[in-house]
């Protein structure tokens, strides 16, 4: 089987978030789509590990926020890479709670959408929810943020429990380019982002062209936050 087959689906970009006994979280997933229409369902794939997964099961309810494509990095680090078992992640954005009482974040959303679970299926490491839509708002006119887009414009990873991950070494060999730089490029040991020396980080106000060790010892990992030292030369 050739797995690189399943890298030609394509997909979003998503903040997935539930409510069980007053507590929030919200998580990144990529694997959403509308599965009818009237009454309007969507299906949405969360990994059993996340604690956004144990909320949904709790209350049978989860709201969808459509991310933009200008959505920066940290953003999505704080929801893709971070657990909400060790921090609070809806304190530090914006939402509204809707009908279903699902945080339903607004920050770089273009829309959002809520509803109770109707049905699941057990896929493995992850349950397919399908979700009868209660409420839906559009916030903003823009370009969804696409996977494919994240991946190869932002440089962006999946995290090990994404459907979509892919072991390093296969992300690394389909990474090889043809012109041998003299700039090294250095992986975050955390999440897996790339510093491209050639991209720089402009978001942070790094310019295209700085090396990796010219990079200030304040700089950190823009989609994780984790230090240089997390960092280690791409082979
Ligand atoms: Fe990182």
């Amino acid at each position: 089987m050739d797995r690189k087959a399943l890298y030609d689906i394509s997909y979003g970009l998503y903040v997935i978030t539930s409510i069980a006994d007053g507590r929030m979280n919200g998580q990144i997933a990529n694997t959403v789509f509308q599965v009818s229409s009237t009454p309007a369902k969507i299906a949405v794939s969360i990994n059993k590990e996340n604690l956004t997964h144990e909320y949904i099961l709790k209350s049978g309810v989860l709201a969808v926020s459509t991310l933009g494509q200008e959505t920066p990095l940290p953003f999505i680090g704080l929801f893709g890479f971070k657990s909400g078992r060790e921090i609070d992640k809806l304190s530090q954005c914006a939402y509204v709670q809707g009908a279903t009482g699902c945080p339903c974040v607004t920050d770089h959303a273009l829309s959002y959408m809520e509803g109770k679970v109707v049905a699941s299926a057990d896929g493995g490491t992850h349950t397919v929810f399908i979700v009868e839509l209660a409420a839906a708002a559009v916030l903003k006119k823009g370009t969804p943020l696409t996977y494919a887009y994240y991946q190869e414009v932002k440089n962006g990873k999946a995290p090990k429990t994404a459907p979509t991950y892919k072991e390093a070494a296969a992300e690394n060999a389909s990474k090889t380019t043809e012109k041998e730089s003299s700039m090294k490029k250095y992986e975050c040991g955390i999440c897996g982002y790339i510093y491209d020396p050639e991209a720089g980080d402009p978001e942070n106000n790094i310019p295209a062209g700085t090396p990796f060790d010219k990079l200030p010892d304040e700089w950190t990992c823009p989609i994780c936050g984790a230090g240089k030292e997390d960092f280690s030369e791409v082979a």
